[in-house]
């Protein structure tokens, strides 16, 4: 069972569903020659892919082309289904910044043939996860950045004003069809620069907030 944990609260969550959303940001659509979304997509991602703070990234040997996604996390703290937009940040339990890495090769084979992602994004350590920050101590998710070091050069830079779809609309939109659930995290969609990684690497993703004050980092490296 994997769990994570709320800062300055002692709390810890046992990860329950893992939701991540595709082509949440414009650029990073394009530069996958996607189309932006009419309304949120999503995929998901099994609780055994995640790691954390210090962990070791495993690039299985089916790739050749495993790629970095840097993104702003949400953990579930009150379940809810049908749940008002205007409600749906009392929802949240806190935010973080996480790893959605991707077997790029993989995922375009199974696109080409229309076949599900579940292998190229659910892989063991596909997930590293960040400590999370309550929710009520950080001002709005929609005013933070995520950057992404790799080996001390800056790779993602981006603002979660940027969003398609902002945190309250994505709750409100996937609860219509999905119940949430104290320790469902939500991954919130890459900024453009999403690139390989390999061997050796080391990988410092960062939350900040309105002010570029960092909210909390994630070190992970590449085995
Ligand atoms: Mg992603």
């Amino acid at each position: 069972m994997k769990s994570v944990i709320l800062r300055g609260e002692d709390k810890f969550y046992s990860v329950g569903k893992i939701i991540c959303l595709g082509q949440n940001y414009a650029e990073h659509a394009r530069e996958m020659k996607f189309e932006v979304p009419a309304s949120p997509v999503f995929f998901f991602k099994p609780p055994s892919a995640i790691i954390h703070n210090g962990g070791q990234i495993v690039l299985p040997e089916i790739s050749n082309d495993v790629h970095h996604e840097v993104e702003m996390t949400v953990l579930i703290g009150e379940k809810g289904s049908h749940i008002h937009r205007s409600a749906a940040l009392k929802h949240v339990a806190g935010y973080g910044i996480g790893l959605d890495l991707t077997m790029r090769d993989i995922q375009l084979e199974a696109k080409k043939k229309g076949l599900p992602w579940s292998l190229a994004k659910g892989f063991d350590t596909s997930a590293p996860v960040s400590e999370f920050i309550p929710a009520e101590t950080v001002g709005d998710p929609g005013s933070f950045h995520v950057q992404l070091l790799i080996n001390g050069n800056l790779r993602q830079s981006s603002s979660t004003d940027k969003f398609v779809f902002p945190v309250d609309k994505v709750i409100s939109y996937i609860s219509q069809f999905i119940t949430f659930e104290p320790g469902d995290i939500i991954f919130t969609g890459t900024p453009e620069g999403v690139s390989k990684i390999t061997h050796g690497d080391k990988l410092e993703a960062s939350l900040l907030d309105a002010n570029k004050n960092n909210l909390v980092s994630l070190s992970v490296s590449v085995e």
